[in-house]
């Protein structure tokens, strides 16, 4: 049988094989990953079927596809087929961690949250740029963001309104957000001026602001009050003093009636004082899921607790959420919370082919929260195949 590289060939040379087999002279498709259970969120899809892709963009989805039709072929079978993932709290500053291997491990999109301020933020400019996937970044309203040790806001003069402003009119295509850090070892008592700042930078320019909380000055409803529809609350099950819960474990009504009024909650999971098992399960247990599943990976968190965003996403498992519900968190509801996102995290026809695919492995394997607590679960997703833009890269 002759390769579809001799078929050109022959073709060139005359059109015998055209009328023969006209499908083997320009393949339809350029890449089908084949017979995955695809799981879009977006359009409701969990069904095993092929999805196709042309030109960069998704072409088709439907169960057997012939094979003579694609250029190129990814066997999904007994793989979950998705969006490629979306991580809207991620941080590439530093020479550890590089877009290229989030994108390894499924994340065609990303957001860097805050890890650098209007000093210093031209290199992370340069790295988004230069980036093999999609990263936009939240600039920290302090001027240099995290470059000072994680300390930037306890001198609140730090978070410079106009130079903040102007960083991002500089970059509206890249920088799309604020990012505030409101930890008392961050903020010391600044919390609420931070926020107010942040807000001063990002209302007349239309784009969200996302907090960091967790153990600050201010008691969790405070800062709410301060934030507005789109604005997103990352480290969501960050435990006492001043978390998401009251003394006897249940919802602050402040909380549920920020999400009421639009306010997105993120995971975050970070590596220290955000989150822990407990906070987590008790809010699940009332209802109040994350909006966003994040990583808030840096360097030090590719071998600690984080290591990627599906092993992050694996505890969610755990927690007992149905995979098409954690899917969706990293997927079409992250691409809601980042407006300049909102066309991606899909599988719809048309849409970037932008497409991770995941083994679903059973066994016994542990995942921790930011306490050192061990848990065991018996499933865990692994990155298998990622398409960025129609072309596989991993
Ligand atoms: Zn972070």
């Amino acid at each position: 049988m002759l390769t579809r590289r001799q078929l050109l060939r022959v073709s060139a040379a005359g059109s015998v094989v055209a009328t023969r087999a006209p499908h083997l002279l320009a393949a339809q498709y350029d890449l089908i990953i084949k017979g995955g259970r695809v799981l879009d969120p977006s359009q409701r899809v969990d069904r095993v079927a092929d999805v196709a892709i042309r030109a960069g963009k998704i072409a088709a989805i439907q169960p057997n596809i012939p094979p003579y039709t694609a250029a190129e072929i990814i066997d999904a079978s007994g793989k979950l087929v998705t969006p490629g993932l979306i991580d809207i709290h991620a941080h590439i500053a530093d020479r550890e961690l590089t877009p290229a291997h989030c994108l390894s491990t499924g994340v065609t999109s990303l957001v860097d949250a805050g890890s650098r301020g209007a000093e210093n933020v031209d290199k992370l400019l340069k790295t988004a740029q230069n980036a093999p996937n999609r990263v936009r970044i939240l600039l920290n309203i302090s001027g240099r963001g995290l470059a000072d040790g994680a300390t930037e806001l306890l001198d609140i003069e730090k978070a410079n309104v106009p130079a903040a402003r102007r960083a991002v009119e500089r970059s509206r295509d890249w920088i799309v957000g604020i990012k505030a850090r409101l930890s008392r070892s961050a903020a010391g008592e600044h919390d609420l001026e931070a926020v107010r700042r942040a807000r001063q930078v990002a209302d007349p320019l239309k784009i969200p602001i996302m907090v960091h909380v967790g153990d600050t000055a201010s008691p969790l409803p405070e800062i709410l009050a301060l934030l507005r529809r789109g604005d997103i609350v990352t480290h969501m099950y960050a435990p006492a003093p001043h978390g998401m819960l009251d003394d006897n474990g249940r919802v602050l009504p402040q909380v549920l009636e920020a999400r009421h009024r639009g306010i997105l909650f993120d995971f975050g999971n970070g590596r220290t004082a955000h989150w822990t098992w407990d906070v987590a399960e008790r809010a699940m247990q009332q209802g109040f899921l994350p909006d966003t599943i994040s990583s808030d990976i840096t360097g030090a968190g590719l071998t600690d607790q984080v290591l990627n965003l599906p092993n992050v996403m694996s505890k969610f498992l755990l927690l007992g959420m149905p995979v098409d519900q954690v899917i969706a968190r990293v997927t079409s509801n992250a691409a809601q919370a980042i407006p300049e996102y909102k066309s991606y995290g899909t599988l719809r026809i048309g849409a970037a082919a932008d497409v991770a695919v995941f083994e679903l492995k059973e066994g016994n394997f542990e995942f921790a929260d930011n306490y050192g607590n061990k848990r065991t679960g018996r499933r865990k997703l692994f990155p298998y195949a990622v398409v960025m833009g129609g072309k596989k890269v991993a």
